[in-house]
């Protein structure tokens, strides 16, 4: 079944929009989002004939809930969507994104990493007609180390392998979104939320626009280097089966190499008379061979485990409580 066209905004529409939305998913944030939530709605009055500030509570243990409800009380043009507990970043955002009344939605980290200059720059490219603008990260390689660069470069590699979009290195989820993507990503029901490589596989007219992350004002990151390598996996498994046909093609080489090896064994006894021995090298290979089996294994496990959570249809997020949509300022 086709989805019909999304409608575009016509260039009028585009000059201002109606209304902008901030998604901005917490995790523990009462700290950055005491400071950034009074900035936001002071830098970009008048850039939207409305401004909606959503906040997705992803669990928060600290005071964000308390926090964002004092501010709401204040009169700011904030919303509050709470989750029932700690989803990931991944299911805060589609919530997010989910809820988002906008025309035009941004997404942009609670912590203050993601300066508000930067999105000054986005909004043009918006009204010049591209549907994503988003943030790429500029100095970061330098503060990686070799090893941490050497895998991001391999999954970028893998990744790219067999599709037909650009998946950017360094795009992150700091993004302006046009209504008819975000329709376009609501319309995508997987359960494995790799988010940026969804941000890609919808396509539409983007445009990068490069930033220095902030420093974080409080707190400390979730992200760990091994929470990035399960997100890593949920890429791959979700956007590319590359891993499974370099299983394919490891089982035919190594079949090959053993065949070949056999036939020489053969030989070596009928034309030199040399006896069969070897213990050492059948241990070694019998080691081997079952250490790249498991590995397979491994690899077929993990595409299983992504089927598995996609025949559960579990929601990916539950939600507590979510503010009404703001009203629509007086028309002057
Ligand atoms: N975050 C979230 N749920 C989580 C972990 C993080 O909503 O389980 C939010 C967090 O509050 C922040 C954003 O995701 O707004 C980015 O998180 P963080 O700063 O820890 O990651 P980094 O900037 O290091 O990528
Ligand atoms: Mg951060």
């Amino acid at each position: 079944m086709a989805l019909p066209p999304m409608p575009a905004f016509s260039p009028e529409e585009r000059a201002q929009p109606g209304l902008l939305s901030v998604v901005l998913p917490a995790f523990n944030e009462a700290a950055n989002l005491a400071w950034l939530l009074p900035e936001l709605t002071r830098q970009l009055a008048g850039v939207a004939r409305q401004l909606e500030l959503l906040v997705v509570d992803d669990g928060s243990k600290d005071d964000t809930v308390l926090l964002v409800h004092s501010l709401i009380q204040q009169g700011l043009p904030v919303r509050l969507l709470r989750l029932s507990r700690n989803f990931g970043k991944e299911a805060a955002l589609t919530a997010g994104l989910d809820a988002a009344e906008g025309d035009v939605v941004l997404t942009m980290d609670s912590d203050g990493q993601h300066p508000i200059a930067t999105v000054m720059q986005m909004l043009p490219a918006w009204r010049e007609g591209f549907d994503v603008v988003y943030g790429v990260q500029t100095g970061r390689r330098e503060s990686q180390s070799a090893a941490r660069r050497g895998y991001t470069k391999f999954f970028y590699w893998l990744m790219q392998r067999d599709s037909r979009f650009e998946l950017p290195s360094d795009a992150g989820d700091f993004r302006l979104l046009d209504r008819r993507v975000v329709l376009a990503l609501r319309s995508l029901p997987e359960r494995a939320r790799y988010m940026k490589g969804l941000f890609a596989w919808v396509g539409f007219k983007s445009k990068a626009i490069e930033f220095v992350p902030d420093a974080r004002a409080h707190g400390e990151t979730t992200f760990d280097f091994m929470r990035l390598m399960s997100l890593a996996v949920v890429g791959l498994t979700a956007f590319s089966k590359v891993p499974l046909r370099m299983v394919s093609m490891l089982g035919f080489v190594v079949s090959i190499a053993s065949g070949v090896f056999g036939c020489w064994i053969i030989l070596e006894k009928a034309l030199f008379g040399n006896p069969i021995s070897g213990f050492a090298t059948l241990a070694a290979s019998i080691t081997f061979l079952a250490g790249v089996q498991l590995l397979c294994l491994g690899i077929i496990a993990e595409y299983l485990g992504r089927v598995f959570d996609e025949v559960k249809q579990r929601p990916l997020y539950l939600v507590q409580e979510l503010t009404p949509p703001l009203d629509a300022p007086e028309e002057v």
